[in-house]
């Protein structure tokens, strides 16, 4: 399940590099990730599509990290990005704006305005107010903008309620039955020129038959677009593909799912995206944190660790299950204890009912599968520095985000 990371000699270990000697090295609480287990499961995206014309847009609201994405562009991995900083992000990585995307409800002018000037290759348009806005941007610099309508398929995805999108009442796109009168609206705007069609319906979705039928029903769509005279060159799918938290869940292979894409999409002179975030790198990343203290209430035992909710929140925000490995196996019997962190909120846990052993005050820890969205949604809140991020390859390991210090706290604010 947690493939590059493993037991030797009861000693925790990300590729070759034993995470205590890390821990020790960099301190607690820090986020590690596999390079290799990045670039495998990226590869595995971009192999299984074979021949077929594609771009693999990694999304960078996963894991946004300089290191992580600069050795996604020297693979040729594309981007699909949500905001201006991650455009910014991303062409500080080196990655191509040729093969970036552009998602999200909210585009704001001043985004708009940075993406057309950084050439990138397609907007992911959810509304018509958003086309106005762009045609309006491009005619102002003199170019063209090529957009996708995001549509809605109302296909329900398995999954938390809270990363379910695909449904005719979530804020995001456009509702399938009216995007053939948008993009036939849309032709009036001098400035934009409809390329593709995409669709995201959701995230940790575990049976991907859902983005299937997604997928068929897009590309119907797209049939009857060209029958109207509109040129559609790609199809972009989202992201969503889920992963193995526990050993319960049974992760899809990206392979058979990239396969049936490949089925559905080939021979019909469309270049095929997808957005893939959580899937390539969320089984690559681990939380590593420091046992504090132990205590009982009447009905409870706590295991007091020094990361909190501020630096994974996905515990409290989606009931997320994450597995706890000591980095040390003493060989120590299972109590079930809550893991919680030192923030002053109930809601800060990081498991709960958890039969944990060698979890003593003073032991190393880590949080499996952390890689995706977890620093990404890391906060200062109770005046916490946030967390450093270390980057295994092989047999080293370097920081390629130093911890918070206390003047970072402050930065930008004045008496
Ligand atoms: C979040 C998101 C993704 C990535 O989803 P994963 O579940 O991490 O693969 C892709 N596309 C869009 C538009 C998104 O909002």
């Amino acid at each position: 399940m947690e493939g590059v990371f493993s037991y030797v000699n009861d000693h925790y270990q990300c590729e070759g590099v034993p995470l205590a000697g890390v821990a020790e090295a960099a301190g607690t609480p820090c986020y590690v990730y596999s390079g290799g287990a990045i670039l495998d499961a990226y590869r595995a995206y971009d192999s299984a599509f074979g021949d077929l014309p594609h771009v693999v847009c990694y999304a960078v609201k996963a894991n946004s990290n300089l290191a992580v994405l600069a050795m996604l562009a020297r693979e040729g991995c594309g981007f699909d990005i949500v905001s201006g900083g991650e455009l910014f992000r991303v062409l500080k990585a080196g990655g191509d704006p040729a093969r970036v995307v552009f998602s999200g409800v909210g585009k704001t002018r001043a985004e708009i305005e940075y993406a057309l000037k950084s050439g990138i290759q397609a907007f992911n348009c959810e509304s018509e107010g958003e086309l106005a806005e762009i045609d309006h941007v491009a005619g102002e610099l003199g170019t063209t903008a090529r957009f996708s309508l995001r549509v809605n398929p109302d296909v329900n995805a398995v999954t938390h309620p809270y990363i379910s999108t695909g449904l005719r009442d979530h804020k995001f796109g456009i509702d399938i039955a009216e995007a053939p009168a948008v993009y036939q609206r849309a032709r009036r705007f001098q400035n934009l020129r409809a390329s593709g069609v995409s669709c995201h319906i959701g995230s940790q979705i575990l049976d991907y038959s859902s983005i299937l039928e997604a997928a068929d029903k897009v590309l119907a769509l797209i049939e009857g677009l060209r029958a109207d005279g509109i040129g559609i060159d790609h199809v972009d799918l989202g992201g969503g593909l889920g992963i193995s938290y526990k050993g319960a869940d049974k992760a899809p292979g990206i392979a058979d799912f990239v396969q049936q894409l490949r089925e559905r999409v080939a021979g019909k002179g469309l270049t095929v995206m997808i957005e893939p975030g959580r899937s390539i790198v969320g089984q690559a990343g681990v939380l590593l944190t420091k046992v504090l203290y132990r205590k009982n209430s009447p009905s409870k035992e706590f295991v007091i660790v020094d990361a909190a909710m501020n630096d994974l929140i996905r515990p409290t925000l989606y009931q997320a299950h994450h597995e706890i490995r000591p980095l040390h196996r003493l060989g120590g019997g299972a109590k079930v204890v809550d893991v919680v962190g030192p923030v002053c909120e109930t809601g800060d846990f990081l498991a709960r009912d958890r039969a944990l052993a060698d979890a003593e005050p003073g032991a190393l820890v880590a949080v499996a599968s952390a890689g995706a969205y977890g620093f990404v949604q890391a906060s200062n809140y109770n005046s916490r520095p946030r967390p450093a991020e270390v980057l295994v390859e092989g047999s080293h390991w370097r920081v390629v985000r130093t911890r918070e210090t206390y003047e970072n706290l402050i930065e930008g604010e004045c008496l």
